[in-house]
């Protein structure tokens, strides 16, 4: 009998279990791979993707108002809730398939299973019951969501999981939370016509984030009518047949038709035998790896989300690709994690790379900073009161770009090469010397010329 019967099994069919098992399978490895629930994970099933349909079918709404001002007149727009996720649901099945599809041809055994570490080196598929002996564990079976401390008629609150499959549009939504997903879902549900309000406890919403950024996005979001309650937090819900009162800390309380939580996800760690096979984990509940994703146990390795360290899809997907490079192609890679652009696809959106203005002025002894607001060229016909908001963070002592902040339409499209520029060390100067391409919003970007602020830390005595 071999030794194993599998030279990979990838726990978890996410972005970054997929790219695994798909690239060790190039390598000439035997794959499998193990998953509970359907191939494709958070970001293809409910995550990434059908919040990004959910946003463009948001901001239609927007669009339809502002094409009078481009001479267009357009009966009344009906918006219908179910065929929207009828057809979301549509495509997020042909994307399901495609990368079951991309497994196979890869050669990759697909085993729908939840999987259970025994012991270090035997795990037991519960379908079947079956045991098999893998030479390489990999571990990436994801986040899901936290729901805060326990608190009265905590039943009664979904968690962006839920609002996908909404039976009916809410009129009115509460969101507690003041991240990517709470944001997000907030001018998801504001778009489509809810009356929103976001509960954060925080004193603006996108902690971490560039303060003038964040202050940006607060004003915008609140324009448009998103009721922003900070410095607060859900006590609890109460339910009356249909609709649920939501009692905040500071006594107020607010009736709404849904009650959605955002507080952040935890790693997928919990039955899977981890303890049993001895891999350790840090302090914020993630598998404790090396910069090789290697855990405390040498043939299990874990990437992504369930690693707790930079818990974005593109990044699981990179420490995917760099395990089977390690592993399987003789090429020990390590994921780069600084200076990770992303963006939060808020109404208006958000894109960043980088140190904010006070991470630099921590770091940095000169600190340059280059920004501006103003309104788009298309807001100007349309007639709509809102601007866009660009920074850029310079080292004022290499004039090195070492950050920027932008919020307004595209700027998730702009961050990507931004993050190039960044990751290649350009200088300010560089960046002035790049001629505008014109008219666009991007060509702030290398037109900024007057600084805004310098920042001089005093010399120590
Ligand atoms: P995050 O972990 O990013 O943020 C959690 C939010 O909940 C924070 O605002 C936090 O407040 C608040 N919070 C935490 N605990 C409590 C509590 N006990 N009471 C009240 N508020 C609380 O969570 P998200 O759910 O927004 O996102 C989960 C992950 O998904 C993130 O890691 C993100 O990277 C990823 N993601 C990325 C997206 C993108 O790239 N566009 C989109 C969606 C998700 P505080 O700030 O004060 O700590």
């Amino acid at each position: 009998m071999a030794e194993h019967d599998v030279d990979l099994l990838v726990i978890g069919a996410g972005s970054g279990g997929v790219r695994a098992a798909r690239i060790a399978a190039g390598y000439g490895a035997s794959v499998m791979v193990a998953e509970e629930y359907r191939v494709g994970g958070t970001c293809v099933i409910r995550g990434c993707i059908p919040k990004k349909l959910l946003v463009y079918a948001s901001r239609f709404a927007e669009e339809f108002e502002d094409a009078a001002g481009y001479g267009w007149t357009l009966g009344e727009p009906v918006f219908d809730w179910s065929s929207l996720v009828a057809n979301k649901d549509r495509e997020i099945a042909r994307l399901e398939l495609a990368y079951t599809t991309t497994l196979e041809r890869a050669g990759v055994k697909i085993v729908k299973s939840r999987a259970v570490l025994e012991d270090a080196h035997t795990v037991r598929l519960l379908a079947s019951g079956e045991k098999i002996r893998p030479r390489h564990i990999l571990i990436a079976t994801g986040a899901a969501p936290w729901f805060g401390p326990e608190i009265p008629g905590i039943e009664h609150v979904i968690s962006s999981n839920e609002a996908f499959h909404l039976e009916e549009l809410p009129a009115r939504i509460l969101i507690q939370g003041g991240s990517y997903i709470a944001v997000e879902f907030a001018s998801i549900f504001n778009g489509l016509g809810s009356e929103v309000a976001l509960v954060y406890r925080g004193e603006n919403i996108l902690r971490g984030f560039d303060d003038d950024l964040r202050a940006h996005l607060h004003a915008e979001m609140t324009k448009r009518g998103v009721r922003i309650l900070c410095g607060r937090t859900v006590r609890a819900v109460q339910r009356t047949q249909d609709t649920f009162t939501a009692r905040l800390s500071d006594d107020s309380s607010v009736e709404v038709d849904k009650v959605m939580f955002a507080l952040g996800r935890w790693p997928n760690v919990g039955d899977l035998g981890l303890d049993a096979a001895g891999v350790r984990f840090t302090p914020n509940r993630g598998i404790a790896v090396d910069p090789l994703s290697q855990t405390s146990v040498p043939h299990i390795h874990a990437i992504g989300d369930v690693t707790n360290r930079v818990n974005l899809t593109p990044v699981a997907i990179r420490e995917g690709h760099a395990f089977a490079d390690t592993v399987f192609g003789g090429r020990p890679t390590a994921v780069d994690h600084a200076n990770v652009p992303t963006a939060v696809f808020s109404e208006p959106e958000v894109g960043m790379v980088g140190l904010t203005e006070a991470q630099a002025c921590e770091r940095l002894a000169k600190v340059d900073v280059y920004k501006t607001s103003f309104r788009p060229l298309k807001m100007t016909l349309a007639g709509r009161d809102t601007r866009a908001f660009f920074k850029l963070v310079v080292d004022g002592e290499s004039d090195q770009l070492v950050g920027c902040h932008i919020v307004g339409p595209d700027a998730s499209e702009m961050i990507q090469f931004v993050a190039v520029a960044l990751k290649m060390k350009a200088t300010k100067a560089d960046i002035d010397s790049v001629i505008a391409v014109h008219p666009t919003a991007a060509e702030e970007l290398v037109t900024l010329r007057e600084r805004a602020l310098s920042h001089r830390r005093e010399a120590a005595e």
